[in-house]
This record gives structure tokens, C-alpha cells and sequence, in this order.
């Protein structure tokens, strides 16, 4: 996975640089204004376990409106609305709880990749604590200037329409049907990955995991399945360029219907709010309603512009061909690798389920305590840190790199891995 993170400015005390020195470096990029943003949203109810959540002017720095950024989110419910409803009202604070304040923005964007991590984690922890046995999909998506971080578990894609005509994947499906990785995985921590057995062994259906039976090998939730079904998200972070773009997050009611380029195509050059109602229209005329159909059209827009206007049909036939070549060199048969398209730079992809390489590596404190990189609760030294290498109390075969984790979080990291019996996480 490409982790690499754009090279930055030479660290310097602020005082140093003048304001006008970084206003001007900005105007040379050609990204002087941060964009405009609008949305829309559409849906059709089959079963009502759809959530979603709209954000727009969240503040990094409070009191201070240059500091606005945007969140969009959805969450697709299954045995029941609980997890979904949950992570709707937590997952984002959660995510925000992780983020130290006073930092500059561009630490902002490069510690959110992680926040994001720990946030997604601690929202199942909690919901666990609840006893209830929902899940969810969830896919949370930060816009700031024309910076998108997309964080996901589950099947709720996120797409990109730029404005050079191409469409590519922010997220990754973590549906165990379609991602062998994933099947892996979930073998190697304890789960069994089959399809429905009916009477006579005859085997129907997608493939899923058991106990459970559940397609998906990520979300929020899903205490009765199995730790082996995981929280962690796909984090991955683009910048834009100042032509601006578009996202399109739905629920997979849409993308079950539609390909990412159809559902892109299908409302190119309209309005938002009118552009989320032609997708699910086109979805549900594609398949009928066969489940819950969600979406959300986000357009970041130059200021100079009221609307996204359309790609100029030369350029989409250059970038797709250009996009056909890449992907008949893509071994793993993934959709578009941005890194391949000049306008849009990718600053971040990771996927990784293990704790140990998402959550860096620095010991978070709080005045003189420990901070547990995940739930975020102090800890005074010397008190039970048994658990992380802090103490030097991991096996030396086995040495933990990662940031401190208070002893609960270290049991749910145990778990996840597979590293505990199923029964000791459900008692929790
Ligand atoms: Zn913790």
C-alpha cells in the first residue's frame, strides 16, 4: 500500500515565515480560496437501516471560520438500526477526541489519518459495552479545502469524479466475496469463510464468514459474529486539483445497481441535490428496490464557479485511455490507482488490519500521563501499563510498536488479531 506523504515544508519556527510568504506560496499553487462545497442527498427505504450524516461547517480551531471543514457520512445498518444509529451520533466525535488541539493543518490532515483509526475502533468498543448485536457499514469522509480523507469498513463506496473525467474508488469493499485479502485474514484470526450450506450440501450465496454468516469482513458492530470482524478502516487521502471534483457515498443499493462510472455519468453537470435523486432513480430503475438506497453527491467547487461545470469530453477520452493501460498492468484487478492521473495527487493509502501499523508510533501524553492512543483515557505511569512494551512487559519474541493502549483496548487488539478465544471478548 502506498503510504508516502507529501513532502513538507521545511520545519521552521512560525514566527519565521511571514504571513505573506505563505499567502503567496499558496497563490503560486493556485489554491489561494479554499472551495465552495454543496451537497445533496437522496433515498429509498426497503428495510430503513440507512443512516447518514451531514456536516458542513465543522471548525478545526474553535471561534475560527478560516478552519471550516466538511463531513459526510454513511451508515448501512444490518440485523437491526442500533450500530448504525450509533455510530452516526459517535464515530465522528470519536474521530475529532483523537486529534490533539493546537496543531497547524497540515499536522491536522496527516494525524486525522490515524485519529480516524482509533475512532472507528473506539466506536465498536462502545458499542460492544451496549450488549446489542447490530452492524454497520461506515464511511466517513472529511473534506477540507480540496484535501478528502475517506475512512471506510463494510461495502458503502466512496467515488471520485474529477474534473478531468475520470472516476476512481476512494474505498476498498470489505465484502469477503470479492476481497481474497480479507478471506485471509479472517481465516488467520479464527473465523471460517464459506458459503450457505443448504440440505444436501448444495452451497448457495456469497461468500461469508462464520459464526454469523455475515458477507462483510469489516464494520462497526457485529459482537455475536466475531472479533475477526473488524473496525479498523481503509483510510486513504487526495488532494484535488483546484478544478475541483465530485464524491459520490452510497450505500451499496446504489453500486449493486450501478458502476462507479454509470452512477458518475449518470447526473455529470447537474446540480448536487439533484444529481443525488437522479442516482438512486437510475438505481432503482436499473435493479428495482431491492435494499435500503442511500446517497450522498458532494461537489467541491472552485469559488469562481456556482456549479461543478462538465469535463470537456477530449480530455475524458485521453484520461481513459490512459486509465484502460493502468488497469491492464493492475495485477490485483483493483479498480484506478490515482497516483496514474496527474490532476489528483494521492497523499495517502493503508488498509492494514493490524493495530500495530496504523496508529504510529508515538507515546501520546497528557500532562505527565499516558494517553491510550485509542479510547483516548489517561493513565498515571506505573499503574497497570503490564499490557504495552511502555513497561517492557510485551513477549521479546513478539515486540509491540506501536503507541500506548490501555489495557482494554490492548484486549480488543488481542482479539481482533485472534490472539484471544472468542469467548473472553463476548463476556466484555
Ligand atoms: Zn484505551
Amino acid at each position: 500500500m502506498a503510504t508516502d506523504i507529501r513532502p513538507r515544508d521545511p520545519v521552521l519556527p512560525p514566527t519565521m515565515v511571514p504571513l505573506a510568504t505563505l499567502i503567496g506560496r499558496e497563490l503560486r499553487g493556485g489554491k489561494s480560496e479554499k472551495p465552495a462545497i454543496r451537497y445533496g442527498h437522496a433515498a429509498f427505504a426497503k428495510r430503513g437501516e440507512d443512516y447518514f450524516l451531514v456536516r458542513p461547517d465543522c471548525l478545526r480551531v474553535p471561534g475560527d471560520a478560516s478552519s471550516s471543514f466538511s463531513v459526510f457520512a454513511i451508515f448501512d445498518g444490518h440485523n437491526g438500526v442500533s450500530a448504525a444509529v450509533f455510530a452516526k451520533e459517535h464515530l465522528l466525535d470519536h474521530v475529532m477526541s483523537a486529534i490533539p488541539q493546537g496543531i497547524g493543518r497540515e499536522e491536522w490532515l496527516e494525524t486525522l489519518q490515524r485519529a480516524l483509526v482509533a475512532g472507528f475502533v473506539k466506536t465498536d468498543i462502545d458499542f460492544q459495552r451496549k450488549g446489542e448485536t447490530s452492524g454497520t457499514t461506515a464511511t466517513l469522509v472529511v473534506v477540507d479545502g480540496w484535501t478528502v480523507t475517506v475512512a471506510s469498513v463494510g461495502d458503502s463506496r466512496c467515488i471520485l469524479d474529477s474534473q478531468d473525467g475520470v472516476v476512481s474508488l476512494l474505498t476498498v469493499d470489505h465484502r469477503l466475496e470479492e476481497n481474497i485479502e480479507e478471506r485471509e485474514r479472517v481465516t488467520a484470526s479464527g473465523g471460517e469463510v464459506g458459503r450457505l450450506n443448504l440440505c444436501g450440501g448444495k452451497e448457495i450465496g456469497p461468500l461469508r464468514c462464520w459464526p454469523g454468516g455475515l458477507c462483510l469482513s469489516r464494520s462497526i458492530g457485529d459482537t455475536d459474529v466475531g472479533e475477526f470482524i473488524v473496525p479498523i478502516p481503509h483510510v486513504k487521502q487526495v488532494k484535488l486539483s483546484s478544478a475541483g471534483g465530485r464524491l459520490i457515498i452510497a450505500s451499496d443499493g446504489i453500486w449493486d445497481a450501478l458502476s462507479s462510472e454509470l452512477a458518475a455519468k449518470a447526473c455529470r453537470g447537474l446540480p448536487a441535490e439533484l444529481s443525488a435523486k437522479l442516482v438512486v432513480k437510475e438505481a432503482l430503475r436499473t435493479s428495482g428496490l431491492k435494499d435500503d438506497t442511500t446517497c450522498l453527491v458532494v461537489d467541491i467547487i472552485p469559488t469562481d464557479h456556482t456549479h461543478l461545470p462538465l469535463s470537456p469530453r477530449k480530455q475524458q477520452n485521453k484520461f481513459k485511455s490512459l486509465l484502460f493501460r493502468k488497469k491492464s498492468q493492475n495485477f490485483s484487478g483493483k479498480p484506478n490507482k490515482l497516483s496514474s492521473v496527474g490532476s489528483v495527487e494521492e497523499l495517502f493509502e493503508e488498509g492494514s488490519a493490524m493495530l500495530e501499523e496504523r496508529l504510529g508510533k508515538i507515546h501520546l501524553k497528557n500532562s505527565g500521563h499516558l494517553r491510550c492512543a485509542i479510547c483516548q483515557m489517561d493513565q498515571a505511569p506505573n499503574n497497570d501499563l503490564s499490557v504495552t512494551s511502555v513497561d517492557g512487559f510485551c513477549p521479546a519474541s513478539n515486540p509491540w510498536e506501536g503507541p500506548y493502549l490501555c489495557a482494554d483496548c490492548w484486549r480488543k487488539k488481542d482479539a481482533m488479531e485472534g490472539k484471544r478465544p472468542r469467548e473472553s471478548t463476548m463476556s466484555r
